[in-house]
């Protein structure tokens, strides 16, 4: 049995289930890959893809093919795309588990080549093309040459080309419309092949630039109840977030004024100052950026952080509250009475964006699913 921690992070599965069928509904004809890299953006991605499995989603992607070995050693059954490359050595692996590799180089696709045949089977590979990001992918003078390649080498089907929008968050910034015309120009130069998936919408593609949907979008933080650019909903409950984040009270006490507050007092009390102190910090991807600005939710109310947030402890002032006392519940990520705290107002408050806090504090808690 796992020893429980002093902190939780529940991950709501219904909440998943029904941002995924909201998603799709907005993705129209487009099929749905479920984006479930980084251990579902610190969901759990097991258990994720399990709940969206059951919900009817037949597509996931993650970056690395181990992540993908083991969603399908652990009973996935849909279509699992490796979207960041692999080592050679690792072919014949797509084959062995049937896992759809995303290709950017020939060396990788001569290694896939000699997997399928060694395996008499044929590979469906996924090209990624470079519209702008300039990250993985071949540029537009490439092409030729990869369908060439890919034509020659026994084995390999091109199932598809996908692409990534790097500005798609920002609906007022016309990049992505100049990324998604020379991915039209792949799409002209491939028109020739059948078969082809043609993908380039991650969240902000999908539910700001709907045209870009093409034959499949590809979906992270919009599944975990989150818009890419921090919005807040102008339909409360439309996309629901699914990771909360709960600790208890340790220990309450009461400070004279003057008294400086955790390491280095970067605060020191103006007045007399009951404090209580919480099992959180660092290690549990509770950022140090929150020290002195951060706040809590105890009893409904707003608690703020004073001092700095130590690697295992943090403070938070509760001089205005009647009566808060050891083992009081405390919400540092998600809803309690009327007042919510969410990824996004943690993520300004560190100077970072919702994913890098989900991934934080999912990926460093215990995690409890309903
Ligand atoms: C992470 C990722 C996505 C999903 O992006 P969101 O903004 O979370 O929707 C889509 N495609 C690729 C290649 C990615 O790396």
């Amino acid at each position: 049995m796992e020893i429980p921690s002093f902190n939780r992070v529940t991950i709501d599965l219904k909440a998943l289930q029904q941002n995924f069928r909201l998603l799709q509904k907005k993705s129209k004809e487009a099929a749905f890959l479920a984006m479930i890299k980084a251990d579902a953006y610190g969901h759990g991605m097991l258990e994720c893809a399990k709940a969206l499995e059951s919900a009817g989603c037949q597509i996931f992607g993650v970056a690395e093919l181990r992540e993908a070995i083991l969603l399908r050693s652990s009973g996935i059954r849909g279509a699992i795309f490796a979207m960041i490359g692999f080592d050679s050595a690792a072919a014949p692996a797509f084959v062995d588990y049937d896992i759809t590799p995303v290709v950017y180089d020939q060396l990788s696709m001569e290694a896939l080549s000699a997997a399928a045949v060694q395996a008499k089977k044929e590979i469906q590979v996924h090209l990624k093309v470079d519209t702008g990001m300039s990250r993985l992918g071949i540029s537009l003078s490439e092409i030729d040459t990869m369908l060439d390649a890919i034509t020659q080498l026994p084995g390999l089907e091109l199932g598809g080309i996908a692409s990534h929008f790097p500005c798609a968050d920002d609906t007022q910034s016309d990049v992505t419309e100049t990324n998604f015309s020379l991915f039209e120009q792949f799409m002209e130069k491939t028109s020739a092949y059948p078969k082809i998936v043609y993908h380039i919408a991650n969240s902000g593609g999908t539910l700001y630039f709907s045209h870009t949907s093409c034959d499949m979008v590809r979906c992270g933080i919009s599944l975990y109840g989150y818009y890419p650019d921090g919005r807040t909903p102008d339909n409360p409950g439309e996309l629901l977030p699914v990771m909360s984040f709960k600790t208890k009270v340790l220990q309450v006490k009461e400070l004279p004024k003057g008294a400086g507050v955790s390491y280095g007092h970067t605060f020191v009390t103006k007045r007399q100052t009951k404090i209580a102190v919480l099992p959180v910090g660092y290690e549990d991807g509770y950022s140090r950026k929150l020290s002195n600005c951060g706040e809590v939710l105890i009893r409904g109310k707003r608690a703020p952080i004073r001092g700095r947030v130590c690697m295992n402890l943090c403070m938070v002032d509760v001089t205005e509250f009647e009566d808060v006392e050891a083992g009081d519940e405390v919400v540092l990520l998600g809803s309690q009475g009327n007042d919510s705290i969410t990824a996004d107002d943690l993520a300004r408050l560190c100077g970072t964006i919702s994913y890098e806090i989900l991934c934080m504090i999912g990926n460093n808690n215990q995690r409890a699913f309903i």
